[in-house]
Protein backbone atom coordinates (compact mmCIF):
# COMPACT_ATOMS: atom_id res chain seq x y z
CA UNK A 1 0.00 0.00 0.00
CA UNK A 2 0.90 3.71 -0.91
CA UNK A 3 2.39 5.03 2.41
CA UNK A 4 2.72 8.87 3.19
CA UNK A 5 6.33 10.45 3.17
CA UNK A 6 8.90 10.35 5.52
CA UNK A 7 8.74 14.04 6.11
CA UNK A 8 5.00 13.77 6.33
CA UNK A 9 4.94 11.23 9.48
CA UNK A 10 4.23 13.52 12.38
CA UNK A 11 1.20 14.85 10.59
CA UNK A 12 -0.32 11.59 9.79
CA UNK A 13 0.34 10.08 12.68
CA UNK A 14 -1.63 12.79 14.28
CA UNK A 15 -4.42 12.40 11.92
CA UNK A 16 -4.48 8.69 12.83
CA UNK A 17 -4.50 9.22 16.01
CA UNK A 18 -8.06 10.74 15.90
CA UNK A 19 -9.22 8.43 12.65
CA UNK A 20 -12.46 8.16 14.53
CA UNK A 21 -13.17 11.94 14.75
CA UNK A 22 -11.64 13.10 11.25
CA UNK A 23 -14.42 16.47 9.91
CA UNK A 24 -16.34 15.21 6.92
CA UNK A 25 -14.19 17.68 4.89
CA UNK A 26 -9.80 17.53 4.81
CA UNK A 27 -8.08 19.99 2.71
CA UNK A 28 -4.60 18.78 2.19
CA UNK A 29 -2.40 21.12 0.88
CA UNK A 30 1.29 21.94 -0.20
CA UNK A 31 3.94 22.57 -3.49
CA UNK A 32 3.84 20.34 -6.31
CA UNK A 33 6.78 16.90 -5.69
CA UNK A 34 6.51 16.73 -2.07
CA UNK A 35 4.18 14.18 -1.41
CA UNK A 36 1.01 15.10 -1.60
CA UNK A 37 -0.95 12.08 -3.58
CA UNK A 38 0.80 9.63 -1.40
CA UNK A 39 -0.48 11.26 1.35
CA UNK A 40 -3.90 11.30 0.16
CA UNK A 41 -4.16 7.53 -1.51
CA UNK A 42 -2.58 6.66 1.80
CA UNK A 43 -5.31 8.49 4.08
CA UNK A 44 -8.09 7.43 1.61
CA UNK A 45 -6.82 3.46 2.29
CA UNK A 46 -6.49 3.71 5.84
CA UNK A 47 -9.68 5.11 6.38
CA UNK A 48 -11.58 2.27 3.95
CA UNK A 49 -9.43 -0.40 5.51
CA UNK A 50 -11.13 -2.96 7.25
CA UNK A 51 -8.11 -3.73 9.98
CA UNK A 52 -5.92 -0.43 9.92
CA UNK A 53 -2.95 -0.74 11.60
CA UNK A 54 -2.90 2.05 14.21
CA UNK A 55 0.18 3.81 13.53
CA UNK A 56 1.05 2.25 9.69
CA UNK A 57 -2.80 2.82 8.27
CA UNK A 58 -3.88 0.31 5.67
CA UNK A 59 -3.42 -2.96 6.06
CA UNK A 60 -3.09 -4.32 2.53
CA UNK A 61 -4.74 -7.65 2.94
CA UNK A 62 -8.48 -7.13 3.73
CA UNK A 63 -11.39 -7.24 1.42
CA UNK A 64 -11.43 -3.62 1.13
CA UNK A 65 -8.08 -3.45 0.62
CA UNK A 66 -7.71 -5.38 -2.11
CA UNK A 67 -10.98 -3.25 -3.73
CA UNK A 68 -8.84 -0.31 -3.43
CA UNK A 69 -5.99 -1.54 -4.89
CA UNK A 70 -7.57 -3.07 -7.75
CA UNK A 71 -9.74 0.10 -8.24
CA UNK A 72 -13.65 -1.44 -7.60
CA UNK A 73 -13.69 -0.39 -3.97
CA UNK A 74 -17.97 0.30 -3.72
CA UNK A 75 -16.90 3.10 -1.27
CA UNK A 76 -14.65 4.90 -2.94
CA UNK A 77 -14.77 7.72 -5.37
CA UNK A 78 -11.62 9.53 -7.04
CA UNK A 79 -12.96 12.66 -9.47
CA UNK A 80 -10.57 13.67 -11.69
CA UNK A 81 -10.74 15.96 -14.68
CA UNK A 82 -11.06 13.82 -17.96
CA UNK A 83 -7.76 14.70 -19.43
CA UNK A 84 -6.00 13.06 -15.99
CA UNK A 85 -8.22 9.65 -16.30
CA UNK A 86 -7.40 6.57 -17.26
CA UNK A 87 -8.28 6.48 -21.06
CA UNK A 88 -10.83 3.82 -21.04
CA UNK A 89 -12.60 6.06 -17.75
CA UNK A 90 -13.17 8.89 -20.00
CA UNK A 91 -15.56 9.21 -23.45
CA UNK A 92 -13.58 10.11 -26.08
CA UNK A 93 -14.79 13.14 -26.80
CA UNK A 94 -14.02 13.92 -23.11
CA UNK A 95 -10.41 13.38 -22.43
CA UNK A 96 -8.99 16.24 -23.47
CA UNK A 97 -10.88 18.40 -20.02
CA UNK A 98 -8.86 20.40 -18.10
CA UNK A 99 -11.58 21.04 -15.71
CA UNK A 100 -13.77 18.75 -13.23
CA UNK A 101 -17.31 19.60 -14.52
CA UNK A 102 -20.74 19.80 -12.85
CA UNK A 103 -21.58 16.07 -13.51
CA UNK A 104 -18.90 14.74 -12.23
CA UNK A 105 -20.06 16.36 -8.61
CA UNK A 106 -23.83 15.35 -9.48
CA UNK A 107 -23.05 11.49 -10.15
CA UNK A 108 -21.78 11.89 -6.68
CA UNK A 109 -25.66 12.96 -5.03
CA UNK A 110 -26.42 8.97 -4.96
CA UNK A 111 -23.46 8.06 -3.82
CA UNK A 112 -22.92 10.10 -1.16
CA UNK A 113 -26.76 9.25 -0.16
CA UNK A 114 -26.71 5.79 -0.06
CA UNK A 115 -25.74 3.55 2.97
CA UNK A 116 -21.84 2.22 2.53
CA UNK A 117 -21.51 -1.09 1.06
CA UNK A 118 -19.18 -2.52 3.79
CA UNK A 119 -20.70 -0.34 6.81
CA UNK A 120 -17.72 1.46 7.01
CA UNK A 121 -17.07 5.42 5.86
CA UNK A 122 -16.96 6.27 2.37
CA UNK A 123 -14.43 8.19 1.21
CA UNK A 124 -14.26 10.78 -2.00
CA UNK A 125 -11.26 12.01 -3.00
CA UNK A 126 -10.64 15.10 -5.01
CA UNK A 127 -6.86 15.23 -6.35
CA UNK A 128 -6.47 18.31 -8.11
CA UNK A 129 -9.37 20.44 -6.33
CA UNK A 130 -7.76 23.62 -8.21
CA UNK A 131 -9.60 21.79 -11.49
CA UNK A 132 -13.08 21.94 -10.08
CA UNK A 133 -14.76 23.98 -12.31
CA UNK A 134 -17.15 26.76 -10.75
CA UNK A 135 -20.33 25.17 -11.20
CA UNK A 136 -18.80 21.95 -10.26
CA UNK A 137 -17.53 23.90 -6.91
CA UNK A 138 -20.84 24.85 -6.16
CA UNK A 139 -22.32 22.14 -6.31
CA UNK A 140 -19.50 20.71 -4.11
CA UNK A 141 -19.89 23.49 -1.85
CA UNK A 142 -23.40 22.04 -1.66
CA UNK A 143 -22.71 18.86 -0.47
CA UNK A 144 -19.75 19.99 2.31
CA UNK A 145 -23.16 22.75 3.86
CA UNK A 146 -25.00 19.32 4.41
CA UNK A 147 -22.62 16.83 4.98
CA UNK A 148 -24.09 13.73 4.63
CA UNK A 149 -23.32 11.22 7.34
CA UNK A 150 -20.58 8.88 6.73
CA UNK A 151 -19.10 10.53 4.34
CA UNK A 152 -15.05 11.86 4.36
CA UNK A 153 -14.15 14.03 1.47
CA UNK A 154 -10.41 14.81 1.29
CA UNK A 155 -9.52 17.40 -1.23
CA UNK A 156 -6.04 18.62 -2.45
CA UNK A 157 -4.84 21.53 -3.88
CA UNK A 158 -1.38 23.19 -4.34
CA UNK A 159 -2.15 26.42 -4.31
CA UNK A 160 -5.07 27.25 -1.59
CA UNK A 161 -6.21 30.40 -3.16
CA UNK A 162 -7.35 28.92 -6.36
CA UNK A 163 -9.81 27.07 -4.02
CA UNK A 164 -13.29 28.78 -3.67
CA UNK A 165 -13.11 30.23 0.03
CA UNK A 166 -16.40 29.13 0.78
CA UNK A 167 -15.40 25.25 0.05
CA UNK A 168 -11.78 26.25 2.09
CA UNK A 169 -14.00 27.49 4.75
CA UNK A 170 -15.90 24.17 4.78
CA UNK A 171 -12.66 22.02 5.22
CA UNK A 172 -10.37 21.46 7.61
CA UNK A 173 -6.84 22.88 6.52
CA UNK A 174 -3.62 20.40 6.53
CA UNK A 175 -0.59 21.84 5.37
CA UNK A 176 1.75 19.25 4.13
CA UNK A 177 5.37 20.94 4.34
CA UNK A 178 8.41 19.95 2.03
CA UNK A 179 11.13 18.16 3.25
CA UNK A 180 14.33 19.57 4.68
CA UNK A 181 17.47 18.87 2.71
CA UNK A 182 18.80 15.86 4.35
CA UNK A 183 15.79 14.07 4.35
CA UNK A 184 14.73 14.73 0.79
CA UNK A 185 18.55 13.37 -0.18
CA UNK A 186 18.40 10.35 2.33
CA UNK A 187 14.88 9.83 0.32
CA UNK A 188 16.17 9.84 -2.87
CA UNK A 189 18.98 7.91 -2.00
CA UNK A 190 16.34 5.04 -0.77
CA UNK A 191 15.23 5.18 -4.07
CA UNK A 192 18.83 4.95 -5.87
CA UNK A 193 19.25 8.32 -7.12
CA UNK A 194 22.25 9.45 -5.11
CA UNK A 195 24.31 11.89 -6.54
CA UNK A 196 21.09 14.33 -7.61
CA UNK A 197 22.01 17.26 -5.78
CA UNK A 198 21.77 19.65 -8.83
CA UNK A 199 18.33 17.82 -9.82
CA UNK A 200 16.53 18.50 -6.03
CA UNK A 201 17.94 22.06 -6.65
CA UNK A 202 15.98 22.72 -9.88
CA UNK A 203 13.55 20.75 -8.40
CA UNK A 204 13.12 23.85 -5.42
CA UNK A 205 13.50 21.14 -3.23
CA UNK A 206 10.95 18.88 -4.27
CA UNK A 207 11.81 14.76 -4.06
CA UNK A 208 9.12 13.61 -6.14
CA UNK A 209 9.91 16.54 -8.94
CA UNK A 210 13.54 15.37 -8.50
CA UNK A 211 12.89 11.55 -9.07
CA UNK A 212 10.83 12.82 -11.99
CA UNK A 213 13.79 14.59 -13.65
CA UNK A 214 16.30 12.16 -13.10
CA UNK A 215 14.00 9.76 -15.38
CA UNK A 216 13.43 11.99 -17.79
CA UNK A 217 15.97 11.93 -20.92
CA UNK A 218 15.26 15.64 -21.71
CA UNK A 219 17.61 15.88 -18.98
CA UNK A 220 20.65 15.37 -21.06
CA UNK A 221 19.67 18.85 -22.40
CA UNK A 222 19.97 20.84 -19.48
CA UNK A 223 23.70 21.74 -19.53
CA UNK A 224 23.17 23.16 -23.25
CA UNK A 225 20.62 25.21 -22.93
CA UNK A 226 22.41 26.27 -19.63
CA UNK A 227 25.08 27.36 -21.80
CA UNK A 228 23.43 29.44 -23.78
CA UNK A 229 21.62 31.05 -20.79
CA UNK A 230 24.68 31.85 -19.03
CA UNK A 231 25.89 33.55 -22.33
CA UNK A 232 23.17 33.92 -25.27
CA UNK A 233 24.73 34.89 -28.07
CA UNK A 234 24.07 32.59 -30.65
CA UNK A 235 21.32 33.81 -32.70
CA UNK A 236 17.52 33.01 -31.15
CA UNK A 237 16.50 31.65 -34.30
CA UNK A 238 19.24 29.16 -34.50
CA UNK A 239 18.53 28.01 -30.66
CA UNK A 240 15.08 27.63 -31.15
CA UNK A 241 15.24 24.96 -33.88
CA UNK A 242 18.05 23.30 -32.54
CA UNK A 243 15.65 22.90 -29.06
CA UNK A 244 12.89 22.16 -31.19
CA UNK A 245 12.92 18.63 -30.28
CA UNK A 246 12.55 19.54 -26.30
CA UNK A 247 9.69 20.13 -24.78
CA UNK A 248 8.58 23.61 -25.35
CA UNK A 249 7.18 22.97 -21.27
CA UNK A 250 10.12 21.77 -19.81
CA UNK A 251 12.13 24.76 -21.69
CA UNK A 252 9.56 27.29 -19.88
CA UNK A 253 9.93 25.09 -16.84
CA UNK A 254 14.18 25.30 -17.06
CA UNK A 255 13.87 29.43 -18.35
CA UNK A 256 11.40 30.90 -15.57
CA UNK A 257 13.36 29.03 -13.12
CA UNK A 258 16.79 30.42 -14.17
CA UNK A 259 14.45 34.10 -14.63
CA UNK A 260 14.00 33.59 -10.74
CA UNK A 261 17.20 33.25 -9.92
CA UNK A 262 18.44 36.17 -11.83
CA UNK A 263 15.72 38.28 -10.57
CA UNK A 264 16.72 37.16 -6.74
CA UNK A 265 20.36 38.44 -7.04
CA UNK A 266 19.44 41.35 -8.93
CA UNK A 267 17.10 42.10 -5.31
CA UNK A 268 20.04 40.89 -3.19
CA UNK A 269 18.14 37.79 -2.40
CA UNK A 270 20.09 34.30 -2.74
CA UNK A 271 19.68 31.79 -5.99
CA UNK A 272 17.53 28.88 -5.50
CA UNK A 273 17.32 26.70 -8.62
CA UNK A 274 20.92 26.87 -9.89
CA UNK A 275 23.62 27.36 -7.32
CA UNK A 276 26.24 26.05 -8.91
CA UNK A 277 25.52 28.15 -12.05
CA UNK A 278 26.07 31.27 -9.52
CA UNK A 279 28.68 32.60 -11.66
CA UNK A 280 27.08 33.03 -14.61
CA UNK A 281 23.63 33.68 -12.94
CA UNK A 282 25.91 36.77 -10.73
CA UNK A 283 27.83 37.91 -13.93
CA UNK A 284 24.26 38.52 -15.68
CA UNK A 285 22.25 39.63 -13.02
CA UNK A 286 25.12 41.95 -12.47
CA UNK A 287 24.18 44.11 -15.78
CA UNK A 288 20.47 43.77 -16.22
CA UNK A 289 17.71 45.62 -13.61
CA UNK A 290 14.78 44.04 -11.76
CA UNK A 291 12.61 45.53 -13.56
CA UNK A 292 13.45 44.65 -17.19
CA UNK A 293 13.64 40.55 -15.07
CA UNK A 294 10.60 41.11 -14.36
CA UNK A 295 8.96 41.92 -16.95
CA UNK A 296 10.74 39.33 -18.98
CA UNK A 297 9.39 36.77 -16.49
CA UNK A 298 5.79 38.28 -16.35
CA UNK A 299 5.82 37.50 -20.49
CA UNK A 300 6.62 33.96 -19.65
CA UNK A 301 4.49 33.23 -17.21
CA UNK A 302 1.55 34.75 -19.11
CA UNK A 303 2.07 31.83 -22.16
CA UNK A 304 2.31 29.29 -19.53
CA UNK A 305 -1.57 28.76 -20.16
CA UNK A 306 -1.00 28.10 -23.73
CA UNK A 307 1.56 25.58 -23.40
CA UNK A 308 -0.98 22.96 -23.93
CA UNK A 309 -1.90 24.33 -27.19
CA UNK A 310 0.26 26.36 -28.58
CA UNK A 311 0.04 27.97 -32.37
CA UNK A 312 3.19 27.59 -33.03
CA UNK A 313 5.75 26.28 -30.43
CA UNK A 314 9.10 27.42 -32.24
CA UNK A 315 7.79 31.10 -32.96
CA UNK A 316 6.62 30.96 -29.08
CA UNK A 317 10.18 29.56 -28.13
CA UNK A 318 12.01 32.20 -30.29
CA UNK A 319 9.94 34.87 -28.94
CA UNK A 320 11.29 33.71 -25.21
CA UNK A 321 14.69 33.84 -26.07
CA UNK A 322 14.61 37.11 -27.98
CA UNK A 323 13.04 38.50 -24.92
CA UNK A 324 15.64 37.07 -22.46
CA UNK A 325 18.65 37.46 -24.73
CA UNK A 326 17.40 41.49 -24.79
CA UNK A 327 17.82 41.65 -21.28
CA UNK A 328 21.13 42.40 -22.55
CA UNK A 329 21.46 43.99 -25.70
CA UNK A 330 19.15 47.04 -25.01
CA UNK A 331 22.26 47.91 -22.64
CA UNK A 332 24.64 47.67 -25.36
CA UNK A 333 26.86 46.00 -23.55
CA UNK A 334 29.07 42.78 -24.51
CA UNK A 335 27.50 39.76 -23.23
CA UNK A 336 31.06 37.80 -22.26
CA UNK A 337 30.53 34.04 -20.43
ZN1 LIG B 1 -6.99 -3.40 4.88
Amino acid sequence: MVQPLPWHQTIWQQLQSRRQQLPHAILLHGMTGIGKAHFSEALAASLLCEAPHSTNGACGHCQACNWLSQGNHPDFRRILPPADMPSEDAEPAKRSGLWIGIEAIRDLTDFVQLTSHRSGVKVVLIPSAEKLNQAAANALLKTLEEPPAGVIFILVCQQLGRVLPTIRSRCQKISLPAPARGEALAWLADQRLSGHEMLLDLSGGMPLLTAQYANDEVLASLPTVLEWFSAPRKDPVQVAQDWSKLPLSTLHDWLGKWLYDLLRLSVGGQIKYYPDKSDALQNLAGRTDSVALMECMTALQQDKRLLSHPLNQKLMLENWLFSYRGLWQKRAVPVSS
